[in-house]
């Protein structure tokens, strides 16, 4: 991207309200770009507590999983997540290097999805969805007992079918925050936490200040919610284990009736099993009943897990319209990213560019047509 800091008919001064997923990388992108970016924090930057408020990116278990989230989104989330696979390890690569660090942020293993022989029918509606949904999808590889032992071996040998989601990703994604957080610090972004603003064209209000910019992008995710935005926040209860018995490759979804887990490989021996999805703002600590679901689930993914250590539960809000679909709204000095639901790290490379490009003045923004579909 070419330096627009002398193109006056670009804007020169930007805030950015909300330092979560989408506020860190576009504050990152439009600082590269040699923009003027003042970043405003309602909580912590660098927050450490889970149950504080912070921002559902450190929640998140942070896979790129466009077959999996396909089956409960649609075909336009199913195409940015395809555009996400391929330029979150260009991001990862960069941050890496900007760093000075040789540990891996983003990983290109697939994912495995299996159910017990009991509920083999759950897999198969999971096809049946699937192909509702990418009618011609065949980015995706039927495994039997052998192949799912020889890609998981430490999984239970009682899994017989599965299905292998060779190009789906997932990133280190705490570890991607942390060291894009030092990045922001060091860089020359005016860095505000602590600081709860409200957004309107042009203009950033904190403690009943307003304050002046060229362009405002409000990425405060749930705290950009009005009534008159239909906005609502979508619970998510998470476990995190640590266990050195099982190594896991790849990201293992389990197809079960009642509730459905995912478990994610961490860096440290480290797991995260998630999520419940519960219609509910209530950002209180995990509930009983979920930890025992998450927990149980995880033990038939194998019995080692026994004695994995519980090490952290986390309780997040997913922000989300009432379509559950990714919006960039447009005005005059103020452009609005929000309700990335269960998608953040899914689809936030498409939302980054199609904003940047909106900042840039490009002619046609990319996915424009499907991140203004209201
Ligand atoms: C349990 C769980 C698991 C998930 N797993 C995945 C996954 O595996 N893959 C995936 O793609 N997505 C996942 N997600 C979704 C993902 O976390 C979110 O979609 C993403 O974080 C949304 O990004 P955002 O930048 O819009 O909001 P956030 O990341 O929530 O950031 C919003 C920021 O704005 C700040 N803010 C709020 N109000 C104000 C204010 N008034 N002034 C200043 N700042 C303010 C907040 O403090 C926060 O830092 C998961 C979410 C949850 C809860």
């Amino acid at each position: 991207m070419k330096d627009s800091t002398h193109n006056t008919s670009l804007p020169h001064k930007i805030a950015i309200a909300g330092a979560g997923l989408l506020g860190r990388l576009l504050a990152w992108q439009l600082n590269k770009a040699g923009l003027e970016v003042s970043l405003f924090e309602a909580g912590s930057f660098t927050p450490t507590e889970p149950q504080s408020k912070r921002a559902a990116a450190f929640t998140a278990a942070g896979m790129v999983a466009p077959l999996s989230e396909a089956v409960v989104s649609d075909e336009g989330v199913y195409r940015m997540g395809q555009f996400a696979l391929a330029h979150w390890p260009h991001w990862a690569a960069r941050l890496s290097a900007d760093s000075n660090t040789s540990d891996p942020l983003f990983f290109s293993n697939g994912s495995l999805v299996v159910a017990h022989p009991q509920d083999a029918s759950e897999l198969e509606q999971f096809v049946r969805e699937l192909h509702f949904v990418i009618p011609e999808c065949r980015r995706y590889e039927a495994v039997n007992q052998l192949q799912i032992q020889t890609l998981e071996p430490d999984l239970s040998p009682s899994f017989q079918q599965g299905l292998f989601l060779e190009e789906e990703g997932h990133l280190h994604n705490r570890e991607f925050l942390r060291l894009l957080g030092d990045e922001i610090i060091q860089s020359t972004i005016h860095l505000r936490e602590h600081t709860a603003v409200d957004v309107a064209a042009g203009k950033i209000i904190a403690n009943g200040t307003a304050e002046t910019f060229d362009l405002v992008i409000d990425c405060r995710g749930l705290g950009a919610k009005t009534p008159a935005r239909q906005l609502r926040g979508v619970r998510g209860e998470t476990l995190h284990v640590e266990t050195s018995e099982i190594r896991l490759q790849r990201p293992v979804r389990l197809m079960h009736p009642r509730y459905q887990l995912y478990v994610v490989p961490k860096p440290g021996n480290r797991f995260i099993i998630g999520a419940t999805q519960i219609e509910s703002e209530d950002r209180s600590p995990v509930t009983l009943q979920s930890s025992l679901e998450l927990s149980s689930a995880l033990y038939t993914l194998s019995p080692a897990f026994a004695e994995a250590r519980i090490i952290e539960m986390d309780t997040n809000l997913r922000p989300a319209f009432m379509d559950n679909l990714p919006r960039v709204d447009i005005e005059d000095g103020l452009i609005s990213a929000n309700g990335l639901f269960r998608h953040g790290y899914l689809l936030a490379p498409a939302v980054v560019e199609n904003v940047l490009a909106h900042v840039f003045n490009k002619p046609e923004p990319i996915f424009s047509a499907l991140l203004n579909r209201h």
